[in-house]
C-alpha cells in the first residue's frame, strides 16, 4: 500500500479502537470516516490483492454475508464487516481492522453498490432482492434496478449471482448487450431463494406491463422478461447445486427464508471455488447474526428476537416465527423511517390464533392495523410487562429496528 494509505488506515483502526473503549458502539463508521478523509482512496487500497464478494439487496444481506462468510472461510480468512456497517466507511473500517486476508464478503447497504463496486472490484457481487424500505428515505424500487444495472454494464468482468424469483433483481442483473460500446452482458449464476413478498414487482421495469405468476414461475405480457431457469435452488431441507447434487444444510437460523440464504451463500462461495459439501456443515455453526434470532431464557421464557424492518421483512418473520405467544415492537424513530404506513402493507392475519402483544413507541399504529385485520392484541407497557404476560415456553419477539435494538438492551441489562 502506499504510504498515505497506510498511515490512514492506521490511525482508522486507532480511531475504531478508541471509539470502543470509549463505549460507543463498534467503532466501524467513525473509525472508516476519519480513514477516508486522510486517503478518499483507502477502500480501493485496502480491497486490493483481495478476492472479494459483495452482498446487496432491501433484506436479508446481514444473514447472506454472514453465511457466506462461513462458506468462504473454507479456503482461509475472510475478512468482513459483521455488525451491519454496509456503506463505505463501515467497509474500510472491516477491512483496515481485518488486516491482511486473501477474501473478503462484505454486506453492502443498496443505495452504495454502484460506489463500492468501483472502489473495491469484487470478484462477485450478489444481488439478493429489492422491496420497499423507509417510505421517507429509499428511493423507489425501479430507481434502484436501474441503478444496479447502470453498475453492473459499468463492470463487465464481475461475476453475479443473483435471485431468479425477484423481477427486479433480474432485469437489473441483466443489461442488454451493447457491442457498439463494448457492453456484454454480466455472467450471471442464478438462484431461486423465493420471494414471498410480489407487491413491488407487479410492473415490468423494462417495457411497463404487467407481470403474471404462476407458481414459482413469473414473465411479462408485453416483453421477452421472465424468470430464468436457477441452478441454485432450495428443496426440501436442503439445496440443489447446478450439479444436480443435493446437500442437507442443517441451520440454527429459522425459516425456509434462511434456507433461501443458504443456497445464495452456497452460490457465492462457489464463485471462489469452494465445493458446497465443504461449506455446508460451517452454515450450521452461525447461531445468531447480530443478535438478530438470538435466544435468550429469562423467567422460564424462551425469548427469540426477530428483526423486522419493511413489508417484506415482516412476512417473512411471520413464516420464522413459531406458532406460539409473539411480542410485536414497532418505532418510528429516524432509523426506522418516520412513516408508519407501511403497516397497511403487511397482512397481520397469519398472526390469528396466537396470543399477540403489541408494544413500542407506536404501539398504536399497530393496534388500528390489527383492529383492521381482526387480529386480538394486548398492548403492553414495557418488556418486562409482556414477559409477564405469557405462559412458560417460547414468546416470539418481532421488532423494526430502534425497537429491536432496545430489547436486546433490556435483556443484555439481566442476562
Ligand atoms: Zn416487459
Amino acid at each position: 500500500m502506499p504510504l498515505r494509505a497506510k498511515v490512514a488506515s492506521s490511525v482508522s483502526r486507532t480511531a475504531a479502537a478508541l471509539s470502543r473503549a470509549a463505549g460507543r458502539g463498534d467503532g466501524s463508521v467513525i473509525g472508516g470516516w476519519i480513514g477516508l478523509k486522510i486517503d478518499p482512496d483507502l477502500l480501493a487500497h485496502l480491497s486490493s490483492g483481495r478476492a472479494i464478494a459483495l452482498v446487496s439487496g432491501t433484506n436479508g444481506k446481514t444473514t447472506t454475508t454472514r453465511l457466506t462468510t462461513a462458506a468462504v472461510g473454507v479456503l482461509g480468512r475472510v475478512a468482513t464487516n459483521s455488525f451491519g456497517a454496509n456503506m463505505p466507511t463501515g467497509h474500510t473500517s472491516a477491512l483496515a481492522k481485518a488486516g491482511s486476508t486473501p477474501y473478503a464478503v462484505l454486506e453492502v447497504d443498496e443505495h452504495y453498490l454502484a460506489q463500492v463496486l468501483e472502489a473495491t472490484e469484487p470478484h462477485v457481487v450478489a444481488l439478493l432482492n429489492l422491496s420497499r424500505d423507509q417510505l421517507d428515505r429509499a428511493k423507489e424500487v425501479a430507481m434502484m434496478a436501474q441503478l444496479w444495472r447502470a453498475a453492473l454494464v459499468r463492470h463487465p468482468d464481475v461475476r453475479v449471482v443473483a435471485n431468479a424469483d425477484d423481477p427486479m433483481v433480474v432485469w437489473a442483473a441483466s443489461p442488454p448487450a451493447d457491442p457498439a460500446h463494448g457492453h456484454v452482458p454480466p455472467h450471471v449464476t442464478w438462484f431461486s431463494a423465493g420471494q414471498r413478498w410480489h407487491d413491488d414487482s407487479w410492473v415490468c421495469p423494462e417495457c411497463g406491463s404487467t407481470i403474471e405468476r404462476s407458481g414459482e414461475q413469473w414473465w411479462c405480457t408485453g416483453c421477452p422478461l421472465r424468470r430464468p431457469e436457477p441452478q441454485w435452488t432450495v428443496e426440501d431441507d436442503g439445496v440443489l447445486d447446478p450439479t444436480g447434487a443435493w446437500h442437507k444444510v442443517q441451520l440454527q437460523l429459522p425459516g425456509k427464508v434462511n434456507l433461501g440464504n443458504a443456497a445464495t451463500a452456497l452460490a457465492v462461495a462457489a464463485e471462489f471455488g469452494v465445493r458446497p459439501v465443504d461449506a455446508v456443515s460451517r452454515l450450521g455453526a452461525v447461531s445468531s447474526v447480530a443478535g438478530r434470532y438470538a435466544q435468550v431464557d429469562r423467567d422460564g421464557r424462551n425469548i427469540r428476537l426477530l428483526l423486522a424492518k419493511n413489508p417484506a421483512s415482516w412476512l417473512e418473520a411471520f413464516d420464522m416465527a413459531d406458532e406460539a405467544p409473539t411480542l410485536l415492537s414497532i418505532n418510528a424513530r429516524d432509523p426506522d423511517g418516520l412513516d408508519t404506513s407501511w403497516l397497511f402493507d403487511v397482512d397481520f392475519s397469519p398472526l390469528r390464533g396466537r396470543q399477540v402483544l403489541i408494544t413500542g413507541d407506536r404501539a398504536y399504529d399497530l393496534a388500528v392495523r390489527l383492529d383492521v385485520n381482526a387480529v386480538p392484541f394486548q398492548h403492553m407497557r414495557s418488556f418486562d410487562e409482556a414477559v409477564r404476560a405469557v405462559p412458560p415456553g417460547r414468546l416470539e419477539v418481532i421488532a423494526n429496528y430502534t425497537a429491536f435494538q432496545d430489547i436486546r438492551a433490556e435483556l443484555d441489562r439481566v442476562n
